[in-house]
Order: C-alpha cells, then structure tokens, then sequence
C-alpha cells in the first residue's frame, strides 16, 4: 500500500520541547481545593496534561516564529497590519478588517456597531462571550440550532446546522427590522464542536438575503468545520479545505475571530466585514476598546504570526492530523464504553457527565465535579460546558438549564502526542469505574458575569 494511504501521523517535527511534571496525590488533592473545584482557578504548574482550552494554547511553527521577528511595530499603519488584511481577504474573502486583541474584542465591537436595545440575534447555539456582547449591547439571543444538537446521541453528521422552519418564524415572530444580524458559528463549541454543512449555510444566507439581513460568521473553528465538510458532505471529497472555507465566508457578511484557535496563535482576533458603513464604525469603536484601528490590541509580531498561521491552518496534511488526533482520543472513550458527544467534534472530546454520573442531579452541577475528579485521577485539566457555563436568564435571574452537561477534553493543536492521548484515555476510564463515588458540588461564590471563570465550589457533604 503506498505511503498515502496508511497511518497518518503529525505533518511536523518537534524542534523545543517543554518539560510537563504529574503533581503527586497529596498535591493534586490540595490545588483543587485551593482552586474551589474550579479547573479555571488552578495554577498550570499544578497540571500535567492541559486540555482546558485549544485557545492561545496551541504550538506555533518556526515560520511563525521567524515572522513574528519582521513585525512592524509602528503605531499607525504597521506594514504587519496590511499583511494581515491580505490574508484575510485572500483567505476568507471579506474586504474590511479591524484587529481585535481576541475574539470578544471583536464581538464587543461588533455587538455595539450593529444591535440596539430591544434586538433580537438568532444563532446556532450560544457561545458564553458572544451571547454576553449581545446582551450588554441590549440584544436578546434565540437558538435556532436543529434539535440533534441538544442530544448528545445523535448521529446526526451536521448537528451545527440552523433549523432555518425556526429561523424564518423568530424573522416572522419579530421582524427583519428588530435582526441585526444572524449569528453562525462553525463549528458550534457548545454543541461538542459540530459542524454546519455547506448546504445549510447557503440556505441560511439565502432566507437571510431574502428579508435584507446580515449574517456575521464565528470563524474562531471554521478550519476544522470546512474538514468536516470535506469528509461527510456529497460532493466535496475532492475539494480543497481553503476553498471551502471561502466558500463557507461568501455566504456572510463578515466574521468575528478569535484567532487563538484555529490560526495557531497565543493571542489575537480580528472582525472583518464587507459593509463599508458597519467597518467605519467598527473601526471607530476600536480606537476606545482596542487601540489604533491598525493594531486593534495586538503586537506588530502578532500580527505577522496569525497572517501566517492563517495560511498554516488551511493546509490539508495539518487539519487532517488535528482532527484525526481528535478523533483517536474519542475514539479509544468510545470503544471503553464511556458516554461523550458523537460524532467526535473537531477541538476536543467532550464526555456526557449526565449520562457519567446519572446520580447526580444538574443542580449539583455533574459537570463541574467531574472535570474535578479527573484532574484529582491524574493531573489532567479539563473543563465544564454545561449548568455553570450557560449562566443565569438575563431577565428572570434563574439558572440557564442547557440539555447538555459536559466536561470538554479539548486538544491544543501541535501540541501533545498519541500517547499523551493515551494516559487521557486511562485516566478517563479509570474515573468512570469509580464513578459511584463521585458526589455534587455547592457553588459557594458566584460571579456576575461569565461564571464559569471563576466561581468556586465545595463538595456537598463536605
Ligand atoms: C473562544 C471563542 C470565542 C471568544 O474568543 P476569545 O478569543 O476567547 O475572546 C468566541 N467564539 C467561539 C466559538 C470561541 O470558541
């Protein structure tokens, strides 16, 4: 068999390495407790396999490196800036760029430009940030996510996907006038990294064109979403990841992007737009929220890296290796009988603590205390996307009850090994034979916003 066709393996080799220790029990026992059972608050020197966000977390290459040395750090019109706006527009095809110093730098902006109070901004499923900047901006979110997301057994292979009967009746329901825009996230984080197809969303920018509104994309995971795409969607085996990711663009009107995903950088984000009148403003709030609208919070050699790892993301050999390691860690919990999301999403492996720890009811936040037992296990960090993340109801002050609770092992790319992959694997297998011992949690401080960052929690009982 030619060479092509066997096993994969990573399209690179490791020139630095970083020394990773395991905590001893007694000191993994003492930094969860430090930390209030919230993986967020622990320090990493506390952590042996980090897999608490792919965000800012993953390796840069050597030519990222080598470019962040030719940065242009001028204050006004840094060439670093100009190489950026290529690569966005010959990548992504939008015309208007503004840097942001990460992607909820790029949501305020654009939540403040375009949503007044009283507007209502339909999306397939939320993201916590995204949603916030639309709140504080006065807007009220509405999922219009197909219902296969919400169920993480489905097989479904697009569960990113609009239900576009539900679209057109909140457009009905409320009016193209009250839409500022349709917010399209790919791959859809919440859901456990799911994709949206080709085919929806150009039916999505159709019936938005249809009543004159805007549809602003969440690229932060676009990369991983077109690979999706290209392994599942008729008629796309043959097609290259960058033109389906053009493609994926031309059905919106700009994105918001946080850059520390797929472009492989520690820090960044842009928004990038078409509509000459929406970058005027945008740009002109950057210069209160961000900085100049040619740095927009980022370094002059930030910039130079995430123009080059936007052209490393959309390399063939690179993607197929991160989801595939992806797919392998999910893959070895699913062959041990351990519940998580399916279809393995694109940037992690995310386990189902309800169907984990069905004793424990939602209001003693099962996700939370798992993510708790497991770093307790082995030093693994992770993190909860469930009760704690989805917050409270911006009007009634009640709990958000999402159907999914889950603690997402989430993969930084270039990062770890097959066999890091492997110790996550036992470990995960290792707490669910003991999962009858693990009990709820009390929240014990809550913060106003994005709790999940940094509440704390004890267990009950204790
Ligand atoms: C990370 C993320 C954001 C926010 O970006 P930051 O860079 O963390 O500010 C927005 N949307 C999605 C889908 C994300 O994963």
């Amino acid at each position: 068999m030619a060479i092509e066709k066997r096993t994969w393996a990573e399209p690179f080799k490791i020139k630095v390495v970083e020394a990773v220790r395991i905590p001893t029990p007694a000191e993994r026992e003492k930094a969860i407790l430090e930390a209030g059972y919230n993986t967020f608050l622990l320090r990493s020197d506390d952590v042996y396999i980090d897999l608490l966000t792919d965000s800012g977390t993953s390796a840069m290459s050597d030519r990222q490196w080598a470019a962040m040395m030719v940065g242009d750090e001028a204050y006004a019109g840094s060439r670093s800036f100009y190489r950026l706006e290529s690569a966005v527009q010959q990548w992504f095809g939008y015309k208007y760029v503004v840097p942001a110093h990460q992607g909820r730098g790029a949501e305020n902006l654009l939540s403040k430009a375009l949503i007044k109070a009283g507007d209502i901004v339909p999306g397939n499923m939320y993201f916590t940030t995204t949603r916030l900047h639309q709140e504080l901006a006065g807007g009220t979110f509405v999922d219009v996510i197909i219902p296969e997301a919400h169920d993480p057994k489905s097989l479904h292979p697009f569960k990113g996907d609009v239900d576009l009967g539900k679209l057109e009746e909140v457009i009905k329901t409320y009016g193209a006038s009250r839409i500022p825009y349709i917010s399209v996230a790919a791959t859809v984080n919440l859901a456990g990294g799911q994709p949206i197809s080709l085919g929806n969303m150009k039916a999505v920018g159709e019936l938005a064109k249809r009543y004159g509104i805007r549809v602003i994309l969440d690229a932060a995971r676009v990369v991983e979403n077109a690979y999706f795409i290209q392994k599942r969607e008729p008629g796309c085996q043959e097609r290259s990841i960058a033109s389906i990711v053009k493609e994926l663009c031309s059905y919106t009107d700009g994105c918001t992007m946080s850059a520390k995903k797929d472009p492989m950088v520690n820090i960044g984000g842009f928004l990038a737009v078409n509509d000459h009148a929406v970058y005027e403003d945008a740009a002109n709030l950057a210069v209160i929220y961000e900085g100049l609208h040619t740095y927009g919070g980022m370094a002059g050699r930030d910039m130079e890296a995430l123009a080059t790892g936007i052209e490393e993301s959309l390399h063939e050999d690179h993607i197929r290796a991160r989801v595939g390691q992806v797919l392998y860690l999910g893959q070895k919990l699913i062959d041990a009988g351990i519940p998580i999301v399916q279809p393995i999403g694109g940037h992690g492996v995310f386990l189902d603590a309800k169907g984990f720890l069905p004793h424990v009811p939602q209001e003693q936040y099962p996700a939370q205390a798992l993510a708790a037992a497991l770093y307790l296990d082995s030093g693994i960090r992770s993190m909860e996307r469930g009760i704690v993340s989805a917050g409270r109801n911006k009007e009634t002050g009640e709990n958000n009850k999402p159907k999914l609770e889950l603690v997402r092992l989430t993969i930084p790319r270039r990062v770890y090994t097959q066999a890091h992959m492997d110790v996550v694997a036992e470990s995960v297998e290792a707490v669910f034979s003991e999962r009858a011992g693990i009990g709820g949690l009390r929240m014990t401080y809550e913060p106003k916003y994005l709790r999940f960052f940094q509440a704390r929690f004890e267990p009950l009982g204790a």
